[in-house]
Order: structure tokens, then C-alpha cells, then sequence
């Protein structure tokens, strides 16, 4: 898409009705206008079908938006999440929308801290903000939203959240031994029956395994497009794929699903004909950690900028969304359910103890990606995530693995500062 064509959306008659501070919201299009031509759109050679990802991007606010007004309507709920841990299978065999609300902007922090915490992570402080603040459509849309206790800036928040939405929360163990796996085979029958209770539409054992089937392809594409920008020189930019990654999380399933593999049509063409985003010698960098969330794409920014390829994203937006799937085959209900649990209990979240999987993971991406160092991404106040920074160094320093570990927040502030490191850390892997 040509830069100055581009422009996110605005809707002001749709946000009016969905309860938003219009005035307020009307700042924020232009402005993820501005920050995406510069980050997306100067890029050079960048595949085709992203056309399609950036359409996306530019209704966000609008378009995408009354697709989910007009499914309510016709008695589709729309469930907001904040966690790769809530199955969304369920919801998609309760005939419901998922759609992911963790926040990723600067914009809304300042709303947060007018009653949170200030010390607390900017991830938690960003969603609850659009909440409080009333700028955030997908926040305005979800009929109800499903939180989790993976970490305790989450689970107490959600306390507060409820009094703006309802607000339900999953209890997710923080240990994997079999008693806490029959704990969370129990939370998710608890779920599938409060999905069927506000849908009321009973989940049948081939709603499920039809949702199953819809979920399994839409991450099995996504493991095809990572593998293929694995290949280097680099078909397509950390920054682009992240993108994907992100829209993954309010996208229609099935549309997204086919996006992807087109993408990655083309991707293998590229391949073929030696069509690539950076020299082959440009470093190649794995980053791990805490998820980035619409729009922070500061790091991969950076990274980018100074010349490197982000090669792959272990994180949730990233491969601990889609690096498992579901067991397809002839099952009972009960099987069904197992086999879903058993694919949950795979994402190796930092809120689990111990977390040996996750540091062994990390390494094994690492491999598989050709990256030539790792980058571990923490939030500020994101404690889990943080002090596994340590393990994974101490893995990494014992196989010869150039390591780096920044904590950041959505504020530019940092910016300079991190440019500095980065750079010194991409000479260093250029000897
Ligand atoms: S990092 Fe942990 S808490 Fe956050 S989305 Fe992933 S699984 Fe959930
Ligand atoms: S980044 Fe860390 S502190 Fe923030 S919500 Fe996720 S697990 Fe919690």
C-alpha cells in the first residue's frame, strides 16, 4: 500500500453509540496513522499480500468493528480475553467471537492510574485504561470478558474491571502435576458451560470439534508463515510478522487463516527467486518474553532499524499461541475436553514453577530460527517474566548464546537508551 494512502479509519457515529469518549478517541487513528506509515510502510520490498494485514490495520477502529456490532445482532456474544490460556475453541463452539483486549498503548495508562497502581505492569494498566477511560471500541463491543490468575497485577485488577464489565476469571494453576492439571480440566468444563449459559446454545461434541478443526488451521498457518521467515535471507520483516501476529487476536478466524497461507504462497515464491527484506549477513535476532500487544511494536522497531531481521517471537503473540494444536480424530466429549486441556497445559508461561520447558523452548526456537542472538523482552513490573530472565541466561551463557535481557514500558523515553544497547549488542554477534 502506498504510505500516504493509507489511514486508519474513523467511525465517530459508531463510537458515539458504543458509549465512547469520542472527542478523546478522534486523536487516537491519526496517530496510529502517523506511527504506521513510518514503522510499516517506509519498509522496503515488503511481500504483497500484506496488503490485505494492512487493510486490517486501517479498520481497525471501523470496519472490523461493525462486523462484530452486526454478529451481536444476529446473536453471536462477543467474549473479550486477556490470555492465550482462555480456549478459544469454546467460545467458537458456543457460535461466539473472541477477541483479545490486552493493551499495548501509552494512551491509556494515564486513565489507569487515576486508580490503579502506578506500580504495576503497563500491559494490565493499558487495557484496564481503555476500559476506564471509555477508548477502546473492542472494549466497548465484548458483551463480557474472561480474565485469568496467571499473575496477581491481573487477577486483582480484574476485580476492579468487573465493576465497568462483567468480568469472569478462569483459574489457571501455576504448577503442572497431575492435581493441577484436574484443576484446570475442571475450569475448563466451568467455562464451556458459562459459555453455553450466555449463548444459550448447548456445546455439542461436533460444534467443538468443528471449532477445534477452525483453531487447529488457523495456528497451523501460522506455524507454516514462521518457518518460512525462518529461511534467510529474511521473505519478510519481524515487524510485519509481528503485525500478523497481532491481528490474529481480533481477525476473523477463518479469513485470517486464509490471509496466511496466501502470504505464505507468496513467501515461497520469494524464497524461490531470492527476494528477501535484508542481506542475507544481516544479524538475525530471536526475542522471548512477555507479549507485545497492539501497538507496541517499539522493539522490533528499534531491532529493525539498526539493520538486524527479528527472526522470531517466543512470547504469546508469537509462537506460544499457535506452536501447539489440538488432536483431531474420533472422540467422546470428555476425550475431546482432555485432549484441549492437554494442549493448554503446553504454554509455558512464566507464572508456572518450575518452568524448565519454556527455557528449553526458548533454545530450541532459537535453533530452529537461525537466529544468531536472543533478546528477552520484559515489561516493567512483570516479575514472573523478569526473574526467568535469569535461568534463560544462565542457559544461554552455557551454550555459547549471545543473551540480552531489557525491561521497557510503552513510554519513547527509553528509546535512545535501548537503540545504544542494541547496537552494541548487534556488534558484539558481528564479532
Ligand atoms: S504471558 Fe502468560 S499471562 Fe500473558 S498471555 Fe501469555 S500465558 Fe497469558
Ligand atoms: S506481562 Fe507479566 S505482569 Fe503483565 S500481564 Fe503479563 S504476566 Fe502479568
Amino acid at each position: 500500500m502506498e504510505s500516504k494512502s493509507f489511514e486508519v479509519k474513523s467511525n465517530p457515529e459508531l463510537w458515539e453509540k458504543l458509549g465512547m469518549d469520542v472527542a478523546r478517541f478522534s486523536a487516537m487513528p491519526p496517530m496510529i496513522t502517523a506511527a504506521y506509515q513510518k514503522i510499516f510502510l517506509s519498509q522496503k520490498d515488503r511481500p504483497k499480500a500484506m496488503a490485505y494485514f494492512d487493510e486490517m490495520v486501517s479498520e481497525v477502529h471501523s470496519g472490523r468493528i461493525e462486523e462484530l456490532v452486526k454478529a451481536k445482532e444476529e446473536g453471536h456474544p462477543v467474549i473479550g480475553t486477556f490470555c492465550v490460556y482462555v480456549p478459544e475453541e469454546i467460545v467458537l463452539a458456543g457460535d461466539g467471537i473472541c477477541v483479545g483486549l490486552c493493551g499495548g498503548s501509552q494512551g491509556s495508562i494515564a486513565d489507569a492510574e487515576k486508580i490503579l497502581p502506578r506500580n504495576i505492569c503497563p500491559m494490565v494498566k493499558s487495557a484496564f485504561g481503555f476500559k476506564a477511560g471509555r477508548i477502546c471500541p473492542y472494549f466497548q463491543v465484548v458483551d463480557f470478558v474472561y480474565g485469568e490468575t496467571t499473575c496477581d497485577a491481573k487477577k486483582k485488577t480484574w476485580e476492579i474491571l468487573d465493576q465497568y464489565v462483567p468480568t469472569h476469571v478462569m483459574e489457571i494453576p501455576q504448577m503442572k502435576r497431575e492435581r493441577d492439571k484436574a484443576l484446570w480440566v475442571e475450569e475448563v468444563k466451568d467455562f464451556k458451560k458459562a459459555v453455553e449459559k450466555i449463548t444459550g446454545k448447548e456445546i455439542t461434541l461436533e460444534s467443538l470439534q468443528q471449532a477445534t478443526r477452525k483453531m487447529n488451521a488457523k495456528r497451523m498457518a501460522l506455524q507454516r508463515l514462521n518457518a518460512l521467515r525462518h529461511h534467510n535471507p529474511s521473505p519478510i520483516s519481524g515487524r510485519d510478522m509481528l503485525l500478523i501476529q497481532q491481528i490474529a487476536f481480533y481477525d476473523e478466524p477463518q479469513r485470517f487463516t486464509q490471509k496466511v497461507d496466501l502470504l505464505c504462497d507468496e513467501l515461497e515464491y520469494r524464497i524461490r527467486n531470492k527476494v528477501s527484506v535484508a542481506p542475507a549477513s544481516a544479524p538475525r535476532i530471536l526475542i522471548s518474553g512477555t507479549p507485545m500487544a497492539l501497538p507496541n511494536w517499539k522493539l522490533h522497531n528499534i531491532v529493525e532499524s539498526a539493520g538486524a531481521v527479528v527472526v522470531n517471537e517466543e512470547s504469546c503473540i508469537g509462537t506460544r499461541y499457535y506452536k501447539d494444536t489440538i488432536e483431531d480424530g474420533t472422540a467422546t466429549m470428555d476425550d475431546l475436553l482432555g485432549r484441549l486441556t492437554d494442549r493448554y497445559m503446553k504454554i509455558d508461561c512464566s507464572c508456572f514453577t518450575p518452568n524448565e520447558d519454556r527455557i528449553d523452548q526458548v533454545i530450541r526456537e532459537y535453533r530452529e530460527s537461525g537466529a544468531q542472538g536472543i533478546i528477552d523482552y520484559c515489561l516493567q513490573f512483570c516479575h514472573t517474566y523478569n526473574i526467568e530472565a535469569v535461568k534463560l541466561r544462565q542457559a544461554c551463557e552455557k551454550q555459547g548464546i549471545p543473551f540480552m535481557a531489557i525491561e521497557s514500558d510503552y513510554s519513547p523515553e527509553d528509546v535512545g537508551q535501548l537503540q545504544t544497547r542494541v547496537e552494541a549488542f548487534l556488534e558484539q554477534i558481528q564479532g
